[in-house]
C-alpha cells in the first residue's frame, strides 16, 4: 500500500499540532512508522488520503458498533443540524436519551451527560468523594479511565500504600489520594482497603479492561469487589465506557450480573459524537448541583447533535439486542481463526476475549493483569501490525488496546483478516 499523502499531511500537522495528532495513541508511537490519514468510511471501512480501502478493528476506538456512518445516525444528526447545533438550555432530546439509557441498564435512576469518558470519570469521582465525604479512591493498575490528574497514576515501588505520578503536571498531593491494586487479586485490594480502613470514597475499576488489551475478570474477583465495597460502605465505579452498550444492552453490570454504585459511559452512548455520561441511583446523583452540592457543568453537554447521534445509536440497539449476540459470535470466529494462524507458526501468544472485545498478546503466560500484559513481545507486536496493515487490515497500534469489533463487519471481511494473518511472517 501506498501511504504518500498521508506522510506529506503528517508532516504538515507536526508543524502546528503536537506530535501531529489530537491524542497521543494515533501518532504510532508504540509500534513505529507514521499514521494513516483517514478521508472516509462507511460500514466495516476506512478510506484514507491515499485511496487504500482498509478493514477497521477500532471503530473509533469503540463507539460505531454499528460500523461506520451508520444511516440512521447520520441522518438524526443532519436533521437535528438544521435546527440549530447549540443552545446552552434545556431540550427535550436530552430527556429521551437520559429515559432510553437509564430503561437500559440496571441499578440507575438518573444520568447526567457530560462530553467524554474522562470528563464522566473525573465527574463520577468527584461525587463519589463529595457523597461519602472521603478523598482517597482506589484504582487498578492498567485500568485506563481518562487523562484527569486522579488516575494518571502507575504503578511504582511505592504503590501498595501510595501512588505516584507518572505524568508531570500531576501533583504529589493528587497523587497520593489515589490508590493502586492488581487487577484480579482481591486479597491486593483487601489488604489495601484494611490498610485504609473508612478513608476510601470509592473504587473505579474497568469492569472487562480494554487499556492492558482485553482483560477479562475473574468471577471471584469481581463478586468479591463488590462485597468487599458493601461491607465496608465504599462506591464501586464501573467505568463502562468501553463496555456500556457494548457488551449488552445493560453492560457489563447485567452481563457479569454485578451491581455498581456508579457507571460511567462514553463512546457507543454518543453514536460517534462527543458524548460521556456518569449515571447513579436518586441517592447518590441528586448529590450533585443543583440539587446538591457537588458541582459539575459543561457548555456543551447535551448538545442536541451528539443527543440526537446517542439517541439514533442506542434506539437501535434497544430494538435489537441480537446485535450483542451476532457481535460476539462474529468475534468467537475470528478468535478461532487468528488462533489457527498463529498456531502454525509456532509462537507464544495469548487471546483474550469477551464479547465483541478482543486482543491478542505475544507471550506465553496468561494475560491477567497489567503485568502480565506487559510482558508481551512488543517486536512481535510490531510486525503483526504493521504486517496486517499492508494487508489493509487496520488493528490498534498498541498492545495495550482491544479491538472493538463492529456489526458492519462480514464474514468475509474475517476470512480476509485470517488470511492475512496466515500470510505474515511473524
Ligand atoms: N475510560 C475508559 C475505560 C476508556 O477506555 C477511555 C478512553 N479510551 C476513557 C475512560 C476516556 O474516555 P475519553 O477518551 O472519551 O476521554
Amino acid at each position: 500500500m501506498i501511504y504518500k499523502r498521508s506522510s506529506e499531511l503528517f508532516n504538515e500537522a507536526k508543524k502546528y499540532i503536537p506530535g501531529g495528532v489530537n491524542s497521543p495513541v494515533r501518532a504510532f508511537n508504540a509500534v513505529g512508522g507514521e499514521p494513516i490519514f483517514v478521508k472516509e468510511a462507511k460500514g466495516a471501512y476506512l478510506y484514507d488520503e491515499d485511496g487504500n480501502k482498509i478493514i477497521d478493528y477500532i471503530a473509533s476506538w469503540g463507539p460505531l458498533i454499528l460500523g461506520h456512518a451508520y444511516d440512521p445516525v447520520i441522518n438524526a444528526v443532519i436533521e437535528k443540524a438544521k435546527k440549530g447545533t447549540s443552545f446552552g438550555m434545556p431540550t427535550e432530546i436530552e430527556t429521551e436519551l437520559a429515559k432510553l439509557a437509564v430503561s437500559m441498564v440496571p441499578n440507575i435512576d438518573k444520568i447526567r451527560f457530560v462530553n467524554s469518558g474522562t470528563e464522566a470519570c473525573m465527574s463520577a469521582v468527584r461525587l463519589a468523594r463529595g457523597f461519602k465525604g472521603k478523598d482517597k479512591i482506589i484504582k487498578f493498575a492498567g485500568c485506563y479511565h481518562g487523562h484527569s490528574d486522579s488516575f494518571l497514576i502507575q504503578a511504582g515501588s511505592g504503590a501498595v500504600t501510595f501512588g505516584s505520578p507518572n505524568s508531570p503536571g500531576v501533583t504529589e498531593g493528587t497523587a497520593k489520594d489515589t490508590l493502586l491494586a492488581n487487577y484480579n487479586d482481591l486479597d491486593n485490594v483487601t489488604s489495601m482497603v484494611a490498610a485504609n480502613k473508612g478513608e476510601i470514597a470509592a473504587i473505579i475499576i474497568e469492569p472487562v479492561a480494554g487499556n492492558m488489551g482485553c482483560i477479562i475478570p475473574s468471577k471471584e474477583f469481581i463478586t468479591g469487589l463488590r462485597e468487599l465495597c458493601t461491607k465496608e460502605g465504599i462506591l464501586l465505579i464501573f467505568d463502562e465506557v468501553m463496555t456500556g452498550f457494548r457488551l449488552g444492552r445493560g453492560g457489563a453490570q447485567e452481563v457479569l450480573g454485578v451491581d455498581a454504585d456508579i457507571v460511567t459511559f462514553g463512546k457507543v452512548i454518543g453514536g460517534g459524537l462527543p458524548v460521556g455520561a456518569f449515571a447513579a441511583r436518586d441517592e447518590i446523583m441528586d448529590y450533585l448541583a443543583p440539587n446538591g452540592p457537588v458541582y459539575q457543568a459543561g457548555t456543551l453537554s447535551g448538545n442536541p447533535l451528539a443527543m440526537s447521534a446517542g439517541l439514533a445509536m442506542l434506539t437501535e440497539l434497544n430494538n435489537n439486542p441480537d446485535i450483542f449476540r451476532s457481535l460476539a459470535e462474529k468475534t468467537e470466529y475470528l478468535h478461532k481463526g487468528l488462533e489457527k494462524a498463529l498456531d502454525k507458526k509456532g509462537i507464544a501468544y495469548q487471546i483474550n476475549r469477551f464479547g465483541s472485545m478482543i486482543s491478542v498478546h505475544f507471550t506465553d503466560e496468561p494475560v491477567i493483569d497489567f503485568e502480565s500484559s506487559a510482558k508481551g513481545n512488543n517486536d512481535t507486536f510490531k510486525k503483526y501490525f504493521h504486517g496486517m496493515l499492508s494487508k489493509g487490515v487496520y488493528l490498534p497500534p498498541s498492545a495495550f488496546e482491544s479491538y472493538f469489533l463492529n456489526d458492519a463487519l462480514s464474514y468475509k471481511d474475517l476470512d480476509d483478516t485470517i488470511a492475512a494473518l496466515e500470510s505474515l511472517d511473524l
